[in-house]
This record gives C-alpha cells, sequence and structure tokens, in this order.
C-alpha cells in the first residue's frame, strides 16, 4: 500500500518581538509554563538584543527548543543604511511583503531621539507632506513599529560611540499614528515596560493630525506626550491642508485638546505643530489667531520650517518671518521653539520620508477631497 506524502501547511511561528507583557505571559501559560517567563525573556529580546533563544541562558535547554518550534524574533531587513553629516542616522527597513518603511535616529546634546514610523504610507494626504503623496497601503503590525526600536537600538550600539543612545521616542515618521490604535499602544505599552526599554511616558510622543476619537482613547490608556499637527488656524485653510479636518473641525479639535489636558498633571504641556509655509499660513495675523486658539491651554509651540520637495507646489518661510511669528507667541508668553531641521542631506526631516509603497490603493479615503488653490 503506497500513500501519498501528507504535505503540512507551513504553520506561521509567533513574532515575540511585537507581544506586550500580558501578551508574553498568556503565552506561556498556554505553553504549560509560568509567567515570569515573559519578563524574563522580554528582557532579552529589548534589553539585551537577543534573537536567538538558545542565548537566553536562563530559561533552560528544554523550553529554547520548545520555543524555537513555536516562536521567533524577527525583526526586518535593512535596505539602506545612511549617515548624514549632522548624526543623523536613517534607514529603510523591508517588510515581510515586500513593503518598506523608514526609520531616523537623531542625535541631540542632551538626548537620542528615534523617529518611527507607525503605517506603510499615510492616508490623510496632507498637501504638504510627501509621504502621504506616495499613498497607503497597511497599518504596521506591534511587531512591525517594535522591530524599529529593537534594531536601531542594536545598530546604535555597535557604533560604540557616546550618545548614540535612543532617549526618545517620536512617533513622526510614516504613518498616522492613531489610525492604527491598537498596535500603536501595544507597542506603547512595551516602551514604557521597566523589563523592555523602561522609558519615561515624558519621553514618548505621539504625533496626531487630530483623530478626535482616538486622543480620547489614548488619554485613558496612556499617559504619554500628545503632539497635534495644527498648521493652521481657519478651517478653510486647514480643510486644504489637513484633509482630515474636514472631519474633525478646529472648534472640535481644540475642544479635545482641552479635555485630553484636563486629564493630565497640571505642570505637563501639550505639543502643538505648525510647518511654515512661505505665504500661505506664516503672516504675524496667523500668529495672533494662533495665540487666541491656544487661550487656556498649555502649550509649546514648534515651529517646524517647510522641507521641500518636487512638486510640493510650497517654499519654506523667510528666517526673518519665521522670527516674527515667533515673537507674537513669545509675547503672548507662549514656549516657542523653531524646529531645527537635521537630516536634510539623506532625506531624513519631517515629510521627506516615503519609505516605499507597493500597493497605493488608499484604502481609507474618508477624508480624501479634491484639494483647493495653488497646490491642487
Ligand atoms: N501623521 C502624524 C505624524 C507624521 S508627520 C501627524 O500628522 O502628526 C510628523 C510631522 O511632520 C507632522 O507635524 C507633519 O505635519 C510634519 N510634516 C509633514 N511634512 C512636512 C514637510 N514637508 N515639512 C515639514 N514638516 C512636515
Amino acid at each position: 500500500m503506497s500513500s501519498a506524502p501528507i504535505n503540512f501547511p507551513a504553520m506561521e511561528k509567533a513574532n515575540l518581538l511585537g507581544m506586550n507583557r500580558q501578551d508574553l505571559e498568556t503565552f506561556f501559560i498556554s505553553m504549560g509554563e509560568k509567567a515570569f517567563r515573559a519578563s524574563q525573556v522580554m528582557k532579552w529580546i529589548h534589553q539585551l538584543g537577543v534573537n536567538d533563544f538558545a542565548d537566553m541562558s536562563n530559561i533552560g535547554k528544554a523550553l529554547q527548543q520548545q520555543l524555537n518550534q513555536i516562536a521567533e524574533i524577527r525583526a526586518l531587513d535593512i535596505v539602506v543604511d545612511q549617515l548624514s553629516g549632522d548624526g543623523t542616522r536613517k534607514w529603510v527597513f523591508r517588510l515581510k511583503d515586500g513593503n518598506c518603511i523608514e526609520t531616523v535616529f537623531i542625535p541631540e546634546d542632551d538626548r537620542g531621539t528615534l523617529c518611527i514610523s507607525s503605517q506603510v504610507g499615510c492616508a490623510l494626504d496632507c498637501s504638504f507632506c510627501s509621504t502621504g503623496r506616495q499613498g497607503f497601503s497597511r497599518n504596521l503590525g506591534s511587531d512591525e513599529i517594535l522591530a524599529q526600536v529593537w534594531l536601531a537600538s542594536r545598530l546604535l550600539n555597535e557604533e560604540k560611540k557616546p550618545g548614540r543612545k535612543i532617549t526618545n521616542l517620536v512617533l513622526m515618521g510614516m504613518g498616522e499614528p492613531l489610525l492604527n490604535y491598537d498596535n500603536v499602544v501595544k507597542a506603547i505599552d512595551v516602551f514604557l515596560d521597566d523589563f523592555a526599554y523602561g522609558l519615561s511616558k515624558r519621553r514618548v510622543t505621539v504625533s496626531t493630525a487630530g483623530v478626535l476619537p482616538a486622543m480620547e482613547r489614548l488619554s485613558e490608556r496612556h499617559d504619554v506626550q500628545l503632539a497635534i499637527s495644527l498648521h493652521a488656524t481657519t478651517d478653510e485653510l486647514r480643510n486644504d491642508l489637513v484633509p482630515i479636518n474636514r472631519k474633525y473641525p478646529i472648534k472640535d479639535l481644540i475642544t479635545s485638546c482641552h479635555q485630553f489636558m484636563e486629564k493630565r498633571s497640571p505642570r505637563s504641556r501639550l505639543t502643538i505643530e505648525y510647518v511654515m509655509l512661505a505665504g500661505v499660513n506664516d503672516s504675524e495675523q496667523n500668529a495672533r489667531e494662533l495665540v487666541r486658539l491656544m487661550k487656556g491651554l498649555s502649550v509649546l509651540v514648534n515651529l517646524i520650517p517647510f522641507n521641500p520637495f518636487i512638486g510640493s507646489g510650497y517654499k519654506t518661510s523667510s528666517p526673518e518671518v519665521v522670527n516674527k511669528f515667533r515673537d507674537v507667541l513669545h509675547k503672548a508668553s507662549i514656549t516657542t521653539v523653531i524646529r531645527k531641521t537635521r537630516g536634510e542631506d539623506i532625506d531624513a526631516a519631517c515629510g521627506q520620508l516615503v519609505g516605499k509603497v507597493e500597493d497605493k490603493s488608499r484604502r481609507q479615503q474618508k477624508f480624501i477631497k479634491p484639494r483647493i488653490g495653488m497646490h491642487s
């Protein structure tokens, strides 16, 4: 009697990189192990950068072998690894499905900030952002978000140079983090976990164009820093620059900001991001309107020089104009910082992260309407 060979479908191994402590505990309990294995393995993965179970000396040979059968610690392929003249380092990582995303490390005197992506491309279609022009493919999984931090810390560690440590994380790379809420908050769990990266909540920033329901959910789950990409003081202009404004207009956004801040400690501040576009939103009148909008809110305003790209239709405001704008805010006692552009020589600055979006079908089109004006 002859029988045809049986082909078992290849079982997908569980990627432990994307699991928070609760997930790992559930995973180990389901294997008949004790919950404390979760914190042991978490330390190996995220604090010691280990991705081979055989190196996890305190978990025993039998468990190591069992884990090898059903689990893995899978990061991403490195496609580009570039170092800018100013010390900024940018990576392009390839995902399993061929899509690419970008991650940037920005060193400063007192900190090292890693700017990470939350989606492949972006569906928001902000008119001044080149990531938006690439279209949108999909959300990143929590493993793909965490893999950026895991890989960057390993690679920076290998440099063996002082000041090359990740002390701050900002979700300001490709994508809108609050449209990928579940995976983003799971990754934040791991950023803050003392058995993993152990970052303080003040050193993790979620940047959003204003997805109001998700802002409310976030405030209940994590006490991290929030940055709002405002960029305009009237709905007419903001509808054009940040099309999600058509769904969540400025008045509602400001109300949500007040509600968000009410739950915070009195000393905490909201970051307001404002990209300076010559002749579009950079007049002293615009600055006075911004002062009015910010009334009663504890904020830090970040004025971002526009990073130009081909076909954008916008120009960067001159330093004189930016200074005048800042002076109006300062006079109203609003702390204002003019953001330095970093990593320009390697296209690593804000809005220059384009990755490689294979599927540009823009599955989340609900916010997108035809643009009006000079840059349509
Ligand atoms: N979707 C999120 C996070 C990604 S963008 C958000 O909107 O906040 C991070 C910041 O870079 C945002 O404030 C965004 O508006 C800004 N940005 C995008 N393109 C830019 C450009 N070309 N020049 C300067 N800043 C830009």
